[in-house]
């Protein structure tokens, strides 16, 4: 039985919960799970926590972050298994996830944010110090379960505040082993993690004594944090949904970029926000790429990460599986399906990566966020059209330009409205560039200057001088 951690302690809660595998679509572990009384208890000693954390220096918090990150190093393998087991992802990419989280919490370890004397005048001194918030919620899905929490705790504890984190219900296992991990190195309350049954998260993002939510998921599920959150006026960082485009000018060679594209939009079997979600190619190259998307598509290994020859493992949950094969069923009727189309013939939530061409723009695999391996590829004739419809989207989180022509694809990016763009690369993230989205996509920036200052408030003392 994995358990959560409340006020220093590791516990069963008042509830249990069955996490399934989604290789076998059968329970696999269980783990102890909050019900509204255990997730009062985490708020409260979060916030008895807070004065204490909130008063070390930030190299005081430096020394408790590296050992988090030494103690999740450790049982780095431990960890990358039991993610693989739950989310699904092939166990390289659930290594790479665990190495990126250890990273997370040294880069953040490192970073500091003095004093700032903005006016130094004869009448007058005034400095911006930047304090914690407070107790924040750390809300993350089911995708990237690891880095994503990784990259909250490490930004929110180095800044000073005490968190509450609540990973999704399908995959809270690897968040309860750093919980397991944080027990026997932070002062009690200064991190705890609590599983709910999807229950939990509007108590928690409206909860008074939490100042601040930091949510990665749907912009549905986004949109609701933030009317609970609006009840204290919280602070809030959203990161949400997009529809990114990928566009293809055309100077690219086909065979060169085809393979990038498709990594780019079935990674993780698709499920990432800012996943290449639509493919627009000039109509010349229409037909040449849709069949080189095909021909990868048709031999992509799929199967059990845990498999060293699998490429894409399953979709995570059956409700998401359930929602891109109605996407598929939606785009068969409309479409050219031209590889894929189909579930395996075998257990699990598994999913034939999908080629989809011919369908109009209105489409709901073209409109909506699919978060599967299924690719919906449209041809365009110029590139103001192209712009324009790409940029015809309440997302605005990311996008990928392709071009062998740099200085054009850069020109075409600038255009793109979105938080992120990439010129002939995809998913290069990195601790010290701010990501996040415009519109619908989300509020606020996660990592980067940015995103440290996400989790502090300026608090300004002006001196009168003799
Ligand atoms: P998805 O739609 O991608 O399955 P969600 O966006 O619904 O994921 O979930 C992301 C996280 O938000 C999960 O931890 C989930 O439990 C949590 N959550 C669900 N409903 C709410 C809510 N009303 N308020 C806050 N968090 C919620």
């Amino acid at each position: 039985m994995y358990q959560m951690l409340i006020d220093g302690e590791l516990v069963d809660g008042s509830a249990s919960l069955d996490v399934v595998n989604p290789v076998t679509g059968q329970a696999f572990a269980t783990c102890g799970r909050a019900e509204e009384d255990d997730l009062q208890r985490a708020v409260a000693a979060a916030r008895n926590a807070f004065p204490g954390w909130a008063a070390l220096s930030w190299t005081e918090r430096a020394v408790y972050l590296n050992a988090l990150a030494d103690g999740i190093e450790e049982r780095g393998e431990e960890i990358a298994q039991l993610l693989t087991d739950e989310q699904g992802k092939p166990l390289g990419q659930a290594r790479f996830e665990v190495g990126a989280s250890v990273a997370a919490f040294r880069y953040f370890s490192a970073q500091e944010m003095l004093p700032r004397v903005v006016v130094d005048e004869p009448t007058s001194r005034v400095i911006e110090h930047y304090r914690p918030i407070g107790v924040v919620a750390a809300i993350t899905p089911w995708n990237f379960p690891l880095i994503l929490l990784s990259v909250k705790l490490a930004a929110a504890l180095a800044t000073g505040n005490t968190v509450v984190a609540k990973p999704a219900p399908t995959t809270p296992l690897s968040s309860l082993l750093v919980g397991e991990v944080a027990a026997a190195i932070l002062p009690a309350g200064v991190l705890n993690v609590i599983v709910d049954a999807n229950d939990l998260g509007g108590l928690l993002s409206a909860h008074p004594d939490v100042a601040k939510v930091t949510f990665t998921g749907s912009t549905a599920t986004g949109k609701k944090v933030m009317q609970s959150a609006a009840s204290s006026l919280k602070r809030l960082t959203l990161e949400l949904g997009g529809n990114d485009a990928a566009i293809l000018l055309d100077d690219v060679d086909v065979d060169e970029v085809a393979p990038q594209i498709f990594n780019a939009a079935t990674f993780n079997a698709g499920q990432v926000c800012m996943a290449a979600k639509r493919i627009y190619a000039p109509r010349a190259k229409y037909d040449a790429l849709c069949d080189a998307l095909a021909n990868l598509a048709n031999s992509a290994v799929v199967g059990d990460g845990h498999d060293p020859a699998t490429a894409i493992g399953p979709i995570q949950n059956q409700m998401q599986f359930d929602k891109v094969m109605d996407l598929i069923e939606d785009s068969r009727r409309i479409g050219t399906i031209v590889a894929g189309g189909r579930r395996l013939n075998r257990p699990g939530f598994f999913i034939a990566p999908t080629v989809v061409r011919d369908l109009p723009d209105d489409a709901r695999l073209v409109q909506e966020e699919q978060f599967g391996p299924v690719i919906p590829v449209l041809a365009y004739d110029d590139i103001e059209e192209v712009l324009e419809r790409a940029n015809d989207s309440e997302f605005g989180l990311a996008g990928t330009v392709w071009g062998k022509d740099v200085d054009r694809a850069v020109e075409v990016a600038m255009r793109i409205r979105t938080g992120t763009v990439w010129v002939n690369k995809h998913l290069d993230l990195r601790f010290d560039v701010a990501f996040g989205g415009v519109k619908q996509s989300g509020i606020g920036r996660e990592q980067g200057d940015d995103g440290l200052r996400e989790f502090v408030e300026t608090h300004v003392v002006s001196i009168a001088k003799a």
